[in-house]
């Protein structure tokens, strides 16, 4: 398939700055940035208001029936549940664990991936993951694996669930970040890695603008090449 302008895939673990970076990344490169998982997260918030059980024998069969009847919209910052604003609800921790245990189904997968590959069909998109330089986009013009120590990376959730008013510590946050990560790598389908062709970033000792400074480089490298 040939797109006029590029996909950029942003993949990597929980708190490495993805959605900073894609979202900065994206303005300066005047494309359309799609976060998904925020569109996890929107059927975390409609699983959760079904009150359907994550590890319920009947979870299948019931999200199936969800998947179908739930509309789920996006433009740049704002997700959209059956036409419902949730863009602040789903920073909630408790809907991001959720997501989680959800993404592991392979109904919601199927589903997600459909969207997503809608989305970025015609290029000009920076989209941020966990798979989408390994299972929606393998053909990505650009993929990126970021990622930062441990550390670093529970005080910035730490910090971010902190001004949201949470009270967790920063060992729970740091506990609730590897348990993530590890669900999200160990899992069957599509699990957490970085594609082959993907160029690794570690934005442990910088800033945003230099990571994104450094993406801009490699995206015009790998395009000027093509
Ligand atoms: O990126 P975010 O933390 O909002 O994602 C919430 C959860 O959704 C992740 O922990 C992961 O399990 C799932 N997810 C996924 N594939 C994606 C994006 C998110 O499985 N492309």
């Amino acid at each position: 398939m040939t797109r006029r302008r590029p996909v950029v895939a942003i993949d990597g673990p929980v708190g490495a700055g993805k959605s900073t970076v894609a979202r900065a990344l994206a303005r300066a490169l005047g494309f359309a940035y799609v976060n998904t998982g925020a569109m996890y997260r929107a059927v975390a918030i409609a699983a959760r208001a079904a009150g359907i059980d994550p590890d319920g024998a009947a979870r299948e069969a019931e999200l199936e029936r969800l998947l179908e009847r739930i509309r789920i919209g996006f433009d740049g910052e704002r997700i959209t549940l059956d036409g419902r604003d949730v863009s602040a609800e789903i920073g909630d921790p408790a809907i991001g664990d959720l997501a989680s245990r959800l993404s592991t189904i392979a109904a919601v997968r199927a589903r997600m991936r459909d969207l997503q590959r809608a989305a970025g069909r015609d290029g000009g998109v920076v989209m941020e993951g966990r798979d989408i330089g390994t299972a929606i986009f393998p053909d990505a013009e650009v993929k990126f694996f970021l990622t930062a120590d441990v550390n670093v990376r529970a005080r910035r959730r730490h910090a971010e669930l902190a001004a949201r008013g949470a009270t967790a510590t920063f060992d729970e946050v740091r506990e609730q970040l590897l348990e993530r990560d590890r669900r999200d790598r160990e899992r069957a389908l599509a699990p957490l890695r970085a594609a082959a062709d993907a160029i690794e970033i570690d934005s442990t000792g910088s800033g945003v603008e230099a990571v994104v400074e450094r993406m801009r480089g490699r995206i015009a490298e790998s395009t000027r090449a093509a």
